[in-house]
């Protein structure tokens, strides 16, 4: 029976196995099949998949220079564009719309010999933190099936939590890497912004989205980092600065790492008692294992998730208003009297869901005049002065933990009438996109109530090194 561990013991398997690719892929096919009612997949290219392995496997025999993920399933998030095949950010307003180029990552992905085994299910435009507003239904959390596996990236979470593909690709505009990977007791990883090209990414909030990595293991995900990183003529958003050899260059030996924590994070009234002690504890062993870990003092953490709800809902309102019935998928049926604006109105009112309909009225209005300077230009003050307290914070810290979340994956819907409650939950999460740092969400923790919840480990800009090396290191003390 093939088990998937990790990508390197994968290449070890691949060495000694002439079909192995073919081996693996039939293997996650059965699996996915098995685990259809978890609604992971939006849909599944097997067909395909089974080709690529085919070809893979005669490319080994023929002794071929292999590439570094060689025969590695990936799923990828359903906002992230696949030449020729089908892309609808879970929305009825993208019905039939074929992807007509590859998202910069997937095409660096494919150089490298992976296999892109589907697409998984997500809330609609990544606006969730769920999975609930989805156009084609929730997603289940496999290790409680009553409980969602968070979201906005809650299918392709579920994808390596359910063991249905061996990576998988999301996007993490204010926490839908993070979050979902916490709940689903895996390892997800967001890029600082600007590391990983958005080109082909669909767009939600352009100044916080960056395409992050699930994956099992630290390792796995450090080298899925450093083949999807690096500068694209395609974004100018995209960095030049160099790519590190993440997957060779990941310290492992202690290198004193001083960490800050927010005194405000851990002391919130929102946070679950057993999840701030279950930190507070972990806080110790780090300290006992000769960390420098001290707690700093952060004013401003009751401000972040308004003000991320006022930047985000501006730039969607802004990037959705492309969806207008004329140049994509949905198209409402018209009464012969509709002029052009009837048209527009009703394919958007029926092509998109109630929550991306919220956060376009939020953002138009945000940016209404008269009330852009008290609410837009208000949010973007808040933004620097976080940018400008985060800059001092790393002048004398390597890295900043937290809580990913403040409460283990809740159950289906709990929270799906109280869009506040939703935002509030969001609280760790956001602040590294409105910052623009990277940050992960590491499994370490298992809840009495039987469900798994992670560690939030954050580093300053384009220092992933520091981040993926802590971050193995702290797996090492998993309690
Ligand atoms: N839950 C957040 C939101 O709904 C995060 C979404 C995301 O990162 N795509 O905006």
């Amino acid at each position: 029976m093939f088990s998937f561990q990790s990508i390197k013991n994968y290449q070890t398997f691949l060495a000694e196995n002439s079909d192995g690719c073919s081996v693996a892929v039939n293997h996650y096919l059965s699996e996915i099949e098995k685990n259809k009612h978890l609604n992971s997949f939006l849909e599944v290219f097997a067909a395909e998949a089974l080709q690529s392995a085919k070809e893979l496997d005669a490319k080994r025999k023929a002794g071929k220079p292999l590439g570094k993920l060689h025969g590695v399933l990936i799923a990828l998030k359903d906002v992230i564009c696949y030449k020729d095949h089908q892309v609808s950010a879970s929305s009825k307003i993208l019905t039939n719309f074929t992807s007509i180029y590859n998202a910069t990552a997937v095409e660096k992905l494919l150089a490298e010999d992976a296999i892109i085994i589907g697409r998984n299910n997500c809330d609609e435009f990544a606006m969730g933190s769920s999975n609930e507003n989805s156009a084609f239904g929730i997603v289940k959390n496999a290790i409680d099936e009553t409980r969602v596996p968070g979201g906005s990236s809650g299918g392709s979470a579920v994808a390596v939590q359910a063991g249905l593909s061996m990576i998988s690709l999301g996007s993490d505009t204010g926490g839908s890497v993070r979050q979902p990977a916490d709940f689903c007791g895996v390892v997800g990883l967001k890029p600082t912004y600007g590391r990983v090209s958005r080109y082909g990414l669909i767009a939600y909030a352009s100044s916080f989205d960056q395409i992050g990595i699930f994956a099992n293991t630290v390792d796995d995900a450090a080298l899925v980092l450093e083949i999807i990183a690096g500068a694209d003529d395609f974004d100018s958003t995209a960095s030049e600065q160099k790519v590190p050899f993440y997957s060779s260059e990941l310290k492992e030996e202690k290198k004193s790492y001083r960490i800050a924590y927010f005194k405000q994070a851990l002391e919130h009234p929102g946070l679950d008692k057993e999840i701030a002690s279950s930190i507070q504890t972990y806080i110790q062993t780090l300290k006992d294992a000769g960390y420098i870990v001290e707690t700093v003092d952060f004013d401003l953490l009751n401000y972040i998730v308004p003000t991320y709800y006022i930047l985000t809902t501006a730039e969607a309102s802004s990037n959705l208003s492309r969806f207008d019935g004329v140049k994509y998928g949905y198209r409402a049926d018209l009464n012969k009297e509709d002029d052009l604006t009837e048209l527009y109105k009703k394919s958007r009112s029926e092509g998109f869901g109630k929550e991306v309909q919220r956060r376009i009225l939020l953002g138009t209005f945000v940016l209404s005049s008269g009330y852009y300077d008290a609410y837009f230009t208000k949010a973007q003050q808040v933004r620097r002065m976080l940018c400008d307290q985060t800059k001092k914070i790393f002048e004398e810290y390597d890295a900043i933990i937290s809580p990913t979340v403040p409460t283990t994956a809740f159950k289906i819907g709990e929270k799906s009438d109280d869009p506040i409650e939703m935002f509030l939950a969001d609280i760790y999460t956001v602040y590294a996109n409105l910052v623009g740092i990277p940050g992960i969400s590491i499994p370490l923790f298992k809840h009495s109530n039987g469900m798994p919840f992670g560690l939030q480990v954050m580093t300053k800009h384009f220092d992933e090194l520091s981040l993926l090396s802590l971050s193995k290191q702290m797996m090492q003390l998993k309690p």
